[in-house]
């Protein structure tokens, strides 16, 4: 295992050295982070009561997450209750069996952004399926086209510059294109529309699921979201258990913090969807399938996080809502982009990458980039401690001897222990 995890750990800071060496990655994340902090002071300028609600929000995300099972379980009564069907799966094998059963080889399958997605490798098992799969947001869009992974978890494209997205439209589109960011949205829109026309199978996220009524909230601001939701026969929806929240009130509650510390005044869109489209309009009798989907399946995974809940220290972690405002105030992030995790990033990155994604070897060498400075934990609007939860994190790692080589010695000479 030390070899393994030695040559790990090797890579991982290949990369990081690479990242902050690039200069179009530079470039790019110092006007996302310039740009990011100057909205988010203007939204919280005409909105200054946000912090008041943001504290509210976290008495209801604490309470959701102990009352995880119970609620889980009203999402699925209620989403069955308006026609939907409702899994909750305890594995990726389990939600991605559940998905693979709704589609069929040839499916165009369009994506709106979900990071809990790339916990099940959605996209290459889709993939193997048969399907033709497209990501929709422009940001996620650009990474698939590119090869790549996502690199903040709410702009994905965050450290492609623009001269970068020309040329990569100009290679995937058969055409020049000048590196003008309107030029490039419009580009990609009319590459993606008759996608959206074609799909079978839509898939999304969710912001927040209300347990009260089994609806999905979906914060958006390209329309993609929308098309994704609206246009196919199917809409599949695939949530964390931590998403959700007891009622509709705290859906929006949900929806207002996140938009304004992810740095938006309001976002353009905001979807609530409970069910399959409906029409009762002939004879007051009720069909499934008029404008909009005619299914509506709903996978809440768990994928251990129960048993984060089950730890007072690493839960709190769950009551992130991937707002993004931590990565843009870390003190590491802005140099080496996502390069600083693997799907999740920054320091409460190692600790979703230790229960979510990769074990704790590969949340090892994320756990030994934090700086512990906290700026994070100031800037977060559910107050996660970051710093107290890599602590944890690493004397854990010291236990199983995953401790890289080249900070062993910091680490003996802080805690007076010889490691093994
Ligand atoms: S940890 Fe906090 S600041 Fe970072 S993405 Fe989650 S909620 Fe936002």
């Amino acid at each position: 295992m030390g070899e393994n995890f030695e040559r790990l750990v090797g890579d991982y800071l290949q990369a990081l050295w690479d990242a902050a060496m690039d200069d179009h990655i530079r470039l790019a994340l110092s006007r996302a982070v310039e740009s990011f902090r100057r909205n988010r002071a203007a939204a919280f300028k005409l909105y200054p009561w946000v912090e008041e609600k943001a504290e509210r929000l976290r008495e209801v995300k604490d309470y959701s997450l102990l009352h995880v099972d119970e609620l889980a379980r009203e999402v699925k009564d209620r989403v069955e209750d308006l026609h939907g069907n409702c899994i909750i799966a305890e594995t990726v094998e389990e939600a991605m069996e559940y998905i693979g059963d709704q589609v069929k080889p040839g499916d165009v399958v369009v994506k709106a952004k979900s990071i809990t997605s790339e916990e099940l490798h959605l996209n290459p098992r889709l993939e193997e399926l048969g399907c033709k799969v497209y990501e929709t947001d422009l940001g996620e869009f650009i990474i698939q086209n590119l090869g790549s992974r996502p690199m903040h978890i709410l702009s994905p494209a965050i450290h492609v510059s623009r001269e970068r997205v020309a040329e990569l439209f100009s290679k995937v589109m058969g055409r020049e294109f000048p590196p003008d960011i309107p030029t490039l949205a419009g580009a990609a829109r009319e590459f993606l529309r008759e996608k959206f026309l074609e799909a079978k199978v839509g898939i999304s996220g969710a912001n927040a699921i209300a347990a009260e009524t089994g609806t999905t909230f979906l914060i958006g601001n390209e329309g993609n979201t929308r098309l994704v939701t609206g246009l196919p026969e199917k809409h599949i929806v695939i949530a964390g258990l931590e998403k959700i929240v007891p009622t509709l009130q705290d859906g929006m509650l949900v929806v207002e913090v996140v938009s304004r510390y992810a740095n938006y005044k309001a976002p353009a869109y905001v979807s609530l969807i409970s069910g399959p489209s409906k029409t009762g309009d002939i004879e007051k009798q009720i069909v499934y399938g008029a404008h909009g989907p005619r299914e509506y399946h709903v996978v809440l995974l768990d994928n251990h996080r129960r048993e984060m809940i089950k730890d007072p220290v690493y839960r709190q972690a769950l009551r992130c809502l991937r707002c993004g405002a931590c990565l843009y105030e870390c003190t590491i992030y802005p140099l080496v982009a996502g390069y600083y995790g693997y799907l999740y990033m920054g320091g409460i990155g190692a600790v979703f990458t230790k229960y979510l994604i990769g074990g704790m070897e590969n949340a090892a060498p994320i756990a030994y980039t934090c700086t512990l400075c906290g700026r994070c934990k100031e800037y977060c609007p559910m107050k996660i401690d970051v710093p107290e939860m890599i602590l944890k994190l690493r004397s854990e790692l010291a236990e199983r001897g995953l401790v890289p080589e080249r900070v062993r010695g910091n680490v003996e000479e802080i805690t007076g222990r010889k490691l093994e």
